[in-house]
C-alpha cells in the first residue's frame, strides 16, 4: 500500500467560504470557526476504508511522534508528521538509557559522551559514586535533542512518513452522527497560511503543553518546571566532564527534585526542576550553579532553557480515534524525570497497535476500543508499577534534608547501584536477591530512623518500596 502524496488529502489554503479568499496570515482559526471550503473531495471513510490505506496525523516530531510516524508508515499507513520547528531543540538533559541505543537503533556518533561515572551529592556534599558497579560496556548516552530528534524524523521520513512544518491549532472531530465514518479535521498553521488535513486516526505527540490533549479535553495534570542553562567549559574544565556527570540534592538546589550537571560535545548542562515552587526556579538554579561551584567558575553561557515535565499520565489519554503519547499524555517517571524513553516507547507502541488492528481486521477502520485495548491497556500493564514505584520513592528521598541523606548514603551500597542501573539501563524492574533485598531494606529502614523519618512512613509502604 503506497503513500498518498501529502497534497492529496490537504485543503490548502484554507478559505473564508465565502470568497475563498485566504485567511489573514496570522489568523489562526478559533472559535467561531471559518467554514471549511473543501477545495478537493474527502475520499470516503468508511468501516472497510475500500482498500485505500489508514490516513494518521501525528501532532508533534520529538521522540515521541517520530517514533509513532515510523511505526505507522513502516506498517503501510500513510502518515502525517507535523512538527512546528524542525530545526528546535528541546529543552533536555539527553540522558537516555542504554536499551535505547539498541532498541531505537541509535547510531553510535550521535552520541556526545558516554557516562561511565555518575556522582550524587548529599545536602552536606557527602558523595557516592556509581560509576564502580557498573559493568564492561555499560554506560550512560548523553545526546544533544536536536540531534537526536532530527534523526529520529529523518528516519521516519525515509521510512515513507511526510513531514509538515507546521503548528497544529486546532482538532474538529466527525459529527456524532457519522462518528465512525468521517474524518478528524486537523487544522494547521504553515508557510503562513491557515490548512486542513483530514486523518483517521490522530496521535497528539506535542508534548506537555498539548493542544491535541486540550482538544480532547483530556485534563489537566501537574507539572514540573525544569530550567536548564548549557555552559560552555574551557577545555581543562571540560575534561572533568569527560565521562562523568553530577546529581546534587539539597533544599537549596530543589524542594522536592535534584539539580544536575550533564556533560555534552562542548559543553556541560547544568539545571534544577521543581514541581511545588515554580517562582522560584532561578533562585534553585542559582542554588545548583553555587554547589557545583569552581568546577563551572569561567564558563561561557551558550543557551538558557526552561519546559514543563508532566508529573502522571493525565486522566484521559484515548478519546474516539485519538491517542496521547509520551510527554502529551504524562509519561515521565517521577524521581529520574526521565522521558525520552518512555516518549519512543510510547509512540512506537502506539503506532504498532494500530497497525496491528488495521491489519488485523482486513483494511478496516480503527476504534477507541482497539486503541484502548492494543496500546492503553498494554502501555498500563508494562509500566505502572514502574511509576507508582519512583513515585513513592520521590515521596521518600526528596521530600526533606534527612531524606536526601538517606538516599545518597544508601547510593553508596553496591547492590542498590546494581539494582538501580539494572532498572534505569534496561527499563525492567530488577528481580534483585531476595536475602540482599531484606539486608537493604534493614538497611534502608537504618538509614531513614537516622534521618528520623521512618516513623512518617507504613511498613506497607516500605516493602512496596523494596519488591
Ligand atoms: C530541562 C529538561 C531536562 C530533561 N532531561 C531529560 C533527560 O536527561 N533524560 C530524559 O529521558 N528526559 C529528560 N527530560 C524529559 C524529556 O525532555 C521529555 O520527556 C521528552 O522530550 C518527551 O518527548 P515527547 O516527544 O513526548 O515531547 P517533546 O520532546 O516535548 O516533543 C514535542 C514536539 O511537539 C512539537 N509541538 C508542540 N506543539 C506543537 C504544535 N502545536 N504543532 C506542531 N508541533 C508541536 C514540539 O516542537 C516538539 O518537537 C527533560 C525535560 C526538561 C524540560
Amino acid at each position: 500500500m503506497a503513500a498518498h502524496p501529502v497534497s492529496h488529502f490537504l485543503i490548502s489554503p484554507l478559505s473564508d467560504g465565502a470568497a475563498g479568499l485566504p485567511l489573514s496570515r496570522n489568523k489562526i482559526p478559533s472559535s467561531p470557526k471559518p467554514k471549511v471550503t473543501r477545495q478537493q473531495p474527502f475520499p470516503k471513510i468508511s468501516a472497510r476504508l475500500d482498500s485505500r490505506p489508514l490516513r494518521a496525523a501525528v501532532i508533534g516530531g520529538g521522540p515521541a511522534g517520530a517514533s509513532a510516524a515510523e511505526a505507522l508508515a513502516v506498517g503501510g499507513v500513510e502518515t502525517y508528521l507535523i512538527e512546528r520547528s524542525p530545526s528546535g531543540s528541546k529543552p533536555c538533559g539527553g540522558a537516555i538509557p542504554l536499551c535505547m541505543l539498541e532498541e531505537f537503533s541509535i547510531p553510535a556518533d550521535l552520541i556526545d559522551r558516554r557516562v561511565t561515572q555518575m556522582r550524587i551529592f548529599s545536602p552536606s556534599n557527602i558523595t557516592a559514586d556509581f560509576g564502580r558497579s557498573l559493568r564492561p560496556g555499560e554506560h550512560i548516552p548523553m545526546l544533544r535533542r536536536e540531534v537526536l530528534d532530527s534523526f529520529l524524523r529523518r528516519r521516519a521520513e525515509s521510512r515513507g512518513a511526510h513531514l509538515i512544518a507546521g503548528v497544529f491549532t486546532s482538532l474538529e472531530p466527525p459529527s456524532p452522527s457519522s462518528f465512525v465514518t468521517e474524518p478528524y479535521l486537523v487544522r494547521y498553521a504553515a508557510g503562513g497560511s491557515p490548512r486542513t488535513l483530514a486523518a483517521d486516526i490522530v496521535i497528539g505527540a506535542d508534548g506537555a503543553n498539548s493542544r491535541v490533549a486540550k482538544s480532547i479535553d483530556a485534563g489537566p495534570y501537574a507539572q514540573a518546571i525544569a530550567f536548564q542553562e548549557r555552559i560552555r567549559l574551557p577545555p581543562s574544565q571540560m575534561d572533568r566532564y569527560a565521562d562523568l556527570a553530577e546529581m546534587y540534592v539539597g533544599s537549596d538546589v530543589s524542594p522536592d527534585f535534584y539539580g544536575w550537571v550533564f556533560p555534552k560535545c562542548d559543553h556541560v548542562a547544568v539545571g534544577t526542576g521543581t514541581t511545588l515552587a515554580w517562582g522560584d526556579i532561578k533562585k534553585y538554579q542559582a542554588g545548583i550553579r553555587a554547589r557545583v561551584g569552581k568546577k563551572i567558575a569561567g564558563g561561557e553561557v551558550i543557551k538558557v532553557e526552561a519546559h514543563p515535565i508532566p508529573e502522571h499520565p493525565r486522566p484521559r489519554r484515548v478519546r474516539g480515534r485519538v491517542a496521547l503519547v509520551g510527554d502529551a499524555a504524562g509519561y515521565v517517571t517521577k524521581c529520574s524525570g526521565e522521558g525520552i524513553y518512555f516518549a519512543a516507547k510510547s509512540g512506537r507502541m502506539c503506532g504498532e497497535a494500530i497497525v496491528r488492528v488495521w491489519r488485523g481486521n482486513g483494511g478496516g477502520m480503527v476504534t477507541e476500543g482497539d486503541l484502548r485495548r492494543e496500546y492503553l491497556r498494554r502501555w498500563d500493564e508494562e509500566y505502572s508499577g514502574m511509576y507508582r514505584f519512583l513515585d513513592l520513592l520521590q515521596r521518600v528521598f526528596y521530600g526533606s534534608n534527612e531524606g536526601r541523606e538517606a538516599m545518597v548514603e544508601l547510593c553508596g551500597d553496591d547492590y542498590v547501584q546494581r539494582m538501580t542501573f539494572e532498572s534505569y539501563f534496561y527499563k525492567k524492574m530488577a528481580a534483585g536477591d531476595p536475602w540482599k533485598g531484606l539486608g537493604l531494606l534493614g538497611k534502608t529502614i537504618g538509614s531513614l530512623v537516622k534521618a528520623q523519618i521512618v516513623g512518617s512512613w507504613r511498613e506497607s509502604e516500605m516493602n512496596q518500596m523494596m519488591y
